[in-house]
């Protein structure tokens, strides 16, 4: 058997700093936590994450710019939407509603966060947007943990052990 590098149906653990390539603002860091843990090969991370991660060993670090079609995607005129601000009361309630601010609604599917985009009296634009959907991330990215999948790993799609699912 030849070394284990990242292929499908490996079970990858990683530490990683996104960066945005522009700016140069870390926009989210394992660094101080676990290992990010995922299931290679079933959609658990943005697309080009996993692209350029393939045939890495571990201790490998590899370095790469993802155009935003390989990240989140473009924001999509159909996630913003208009809400009655009657449906903000309890919020208002407790916090005062300005532009920018995030907040989290329940959908039927789970929660979903949004941005408030405008506001007036009668109404209040939600942003549905991923807050990174057209930007281009820079990911650095170190293999720390690589090993095969098991059978119900690859059978339920996701990670078990440690930093994955339990159950
Ligand atoms: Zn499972």
């Amino acid at each position: 058997m030849g070394e284990i590098v990242v292929k499908n149906n490996t079970v990858a653990r990683v530490h990683y700093t996104g960066t945005l390539p522009d700016s140069g603002e870390v926009f989210d860091s394992s660094e101080g936590r676990d290992p990010l843990t995922f299931l290679v090969g079933h959609g658990k991370m943005i697309p080009g994450f996993e692209r350029e991660l393939m045939g890495a060993k571990i201790g490998e670090r590899r370095t790469f710019t993802l155009a935003p079609e390989d990240a989140y995607g473009q924001p999509i005129d159909e996630a913003i939407m208009d809400v009655p601000r009657a449906q903000f009361a309890m919020i208002e309630e407790q916090t005062e509603l300005e532009v920018g601010m995030q907040l989290i609604t329940q959908l039927p599917h789970g929660p979903a966060p949004f941005i408030v985009k405008a506001l007036t009296d009668e109404s209040v634009t939600a942003d549905f947007n991923h807050k990174l959907a057209g930007e281009s991330l820079t990911f650095s990215v170190e293999v720390v943990e690589l090993r095969e999948a098991d059978e119900s790993e690859i059978a339920h799609g996701h990670a078990h052990g440690p930093g994955g699912v339990e159950h």
